[in-house]
């Protein structure tokens, strides 16, 4: 079979040949045969860790230019439903650990926190004496749905008067995981799924308008969680890390009916403000983010966990920043110990990431603390925000919504 092979023909007669010669090693070694020493060694995709060969600035912002307020974050974690716990880690962080997540917050000028999954009732309470209360003026939290009681009769007029109760125990908005789209079935854990603009979550949205409680929402999830998990999956490796995060196949949902789902939410819902986490999460797709901005006023977007994606794609990125300049908030998602996920660790040089992604205009860097790029193998570029809009972003569209004072 080789003998037939064009190359390996011409290698057999160039062995031959030099051999008849008495050539030089150098020569010899160029003509060994492919099966004697193959010209590519194989090289597992986890092993391969390149190094940038570019010589260009590397700014390193140690802190914040303007004071930060950080929406996105799940300081303390509960279990959100039976059996599922959704999200990196859940979990209550002993008191300690809170004071020291607050001096990284004074090393980094991050003035507060928004804790979004403040659980409700007990967990609540818990909560805001364990964040809200132990350093005033550092943190807030949000609330939850209770999603187990969905079973329970009169359950939509409940949760509308749940959420006036948080409101009056100090809650400042209402965290929706993507549980609802995803997890929560009609029996809990089993049945088919709920429908995010099922009318039982109605009077809460609504009442969520009338209380001036915004309403965070996390829907779907990456285009590539939707997707085969295949070759041609720029996530392949997270996705194997994490086969759970998958939402491809069995009975799921595609991602633009989720996504169709909470805009209709939306519509319906005029009066109540949504933020979008994950850049409503189609940070994949700006043009369309852009396009559901322009649809509906009292939608908001944060930027948590979604560097990989902006980054990447710098000018439009840019441009969105400074056309939507006054919907854009800041945010991390930064969870405590969340070591499995370093684009969201609670640690500085995650926070320090983002600054220099909206502050600088450096290229190709890692959007994630890690040695392998945990979200899929590209870097970034910063966006070198003017400073009138850093403000906005880091700081004055957050206390907009959230009754505090602007800098
Ligand atoms: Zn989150």
């Amino acid at each position: 079979m080789a003998s037939t092979h064009p190359e390996a023909s011409r290698r057999t007669f160039l062995t031959s040949s030099f051999a008849a010669v008495g050539a030089t090693a150098v020569a010899c070694r160029r003509a060994a045969p492919p099966e004697e020493k193959p010209a590519k060694a194989p090289l597992a995709l986890e092993d391969f860790r390149p190094i940038s060969m570019l010589k260009v600035p590397e700014t390193r912002i140690e802190k914040a230019k303007f004071p930060v307020i950080d929406v996105h974050t799940h300081v303390y974690m509960y279990p959100s439903l039976p059996g599922k716990d959704v999200g990196a880690v859940a979990a209550v962080i002993p008191p300690e650990q809170v004071d020291q997540i607050v001096k990284l917050m004074d090393e980094l000028n991050i003035k507060l926190m928004i804790n979004s999954t403040g659980g409700y009732g007990e967990r609540l309470k818990q909560t805001i004496e364990g964040l809200v209360q132990r350093h005033p003026g550092r943190f807030l939290t949000m609330t939850e749905p209770a999603w187990e009681r969905i079973t329970e009769p009169g359950y939509d007029k409940w949760q509308a008067e749940e959420i006036a109760r948080a409101k009056e125990m100090g809650a400042v908005g209402i965290k929706v995981l993507k549980i609802l789209g995803l997890y929560l079935r009609e029996r809990l854990t089993e049945g088919p799924l709920i429908k995010v603009d099922d009318p039982r979550f109605d009077p809460m949205w609504e009442a969520a308008g009338k209380l001036g409680l915004p309403v965070a929402i996390h829907t779907s999830d990456p285009d590539a969680f939707f997707t085969p998990v295949d070759n041609r999956n720029e996530r392949w490796e997270e996705l194997g890390n994490h086969p759970d995060w998958s939402f491809y196949g069995k009975d799921y949902p595609t991602k633009p009916e989720l996504l169709a789902a909470r805009n209709r939410v939306i519509a319906r819902h005029p009066k109540t403000i949504f933020i979008g986490y994950h850049v409503a999460n189609h940070p994949e797709d700006l043009a369309e983010v852009s396009s559901w901005l322009d649809q509906y006023p009292n939608l908001y977007v944060d930027i948590g966990a979604r560097l990989g994606e902006l980054g990447r794609q710098p000018y439009t990125a840019r441009k969105f920043f400074l056309k939507y300049q006054d919907r854009i908030l800041f945010g991390t998602d930064a969870t405590p110990n969340a070591d499995a996920y370093p684009q969201q660790d609670l640690k500085p040089e995650m926070f320090r990431i983002y600054f220099r992604f909206l502050e600088t205009m450096d290229e190709y860097f890692d959007y994630s603390p890690a040695p392998t790029p945990p979200q899929g193998r590209w870097r970034i570029y910063g966006i070198g925000l003017p400073d009138e809009v850093l403000k906005k972003v880091y700081h004055n569209n957050a206390a907009r919504l959230f009754g505090l004072k602007p800098i």
